[in-house]
């Protein structure tokens, strides 16, 4: 197996070109193939390669920090997902309709559990940049003073379901159709399948931050969005 390469493409990746991968893509010669196959084109669903260098978050979140979670959480559940779905007609459909056809359904959870991850995990490397935090773009912030009355008011909200998530999960910026809010999702829970709109999450498994912060989750939240949330991303996203 080679090593997985990290990218260095700086900017904002569209939402779809890096959630729906397909073989064929770099990312898929860049994973060096899936144990279990001969090609690397055989695999359905390929590792996005981070929108940052390994070590750009540091010391926020420190490269030995992204090489196992990146290295070894996100890229292990690309490699479960695609040895679960072998030989289903789920290769073919794209993560976001797997995690569709599968929510809720309970002999389904492992594919559910996995693909959701995949997903999860992506988007909350593209909710993180260097040098991010601070004051949303306009557009962004004339959103949250609507719906939150400041943009502090939504730093808090978020900082909050991030700690107050019972166990491993995620915390989310979401639009709902009226406007923005936040929410908390368990395990591999995503608004996705509740009919919400992501903007930007925060991963709050131990893994995301152990290493780096042990037990203070609250301390890794709140360096998170101090130093490295995208909010350029969640603007791209409400649109
Ligand atoms: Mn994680």
């Amino acid at each position: 197996m080679h090593t997985i390469e990290t990218m260095h493409s700086p900017g904002i990746l569209n939402r779809r070109d890096f959630l729906i991968a397909t073989a064929g893509t770099v990312a898929c010669l860049a994973m060096g193939g899936f144990p279990g196959t001969s090609h690397a084109a055989e695999a359905a669903i390929v590792l996005p390669p981070l929108p940052y260098a390994e070590n750009a978050l540091d010391p926020v979140i420190t490269a030995r920090t992204m090489s196992f979670h990146y290295g070894k959480h996100h890229s292990g559940y690309v490699t479960n997902l695609n040895k679960l779905i072998a030989g289903t007609e789920y290769p073919e459909m794209g993560l976001e309709k797997i995690i569709a056809d599968t929510a809720g359904v309970p002999e389904k959870a492992a594919i559910f559990n996995n693909a959701a991850q995949v997903w999860n995990h992506t988007f909350y490397w593209n909710s993180l940049k260097p040098g991010g935090g601070g004051e949303p773009p306009a557009a962004l912030k004339a959103m949250i003073d609507a719906s939150f009355g400041s943009v502090d008011a939504c730093r808090k909200e978020l900082a909050t379901a991030a700690t107050t998530q019972f166990g491993s999960g995620w915390a989310w910026l979401v639009a709902d159709g009226k406007g923005l809010k936040v929410v908390k999702t368990g395990n591999a829970e995503t608004p996705l399948t509740t009919g919400l709109k992501p903007l930007l999450t925060i991963d709050v498994w131990e893994h995301a931050y152990y290493l780096d912060y042990q037990n203070r989750r609250a301390d890794y939240v709140n360096a998170v969005l101090d130093k490295l949330i995208n909010w350029e991303f969640a603007l791209q996203n409400a649109g």
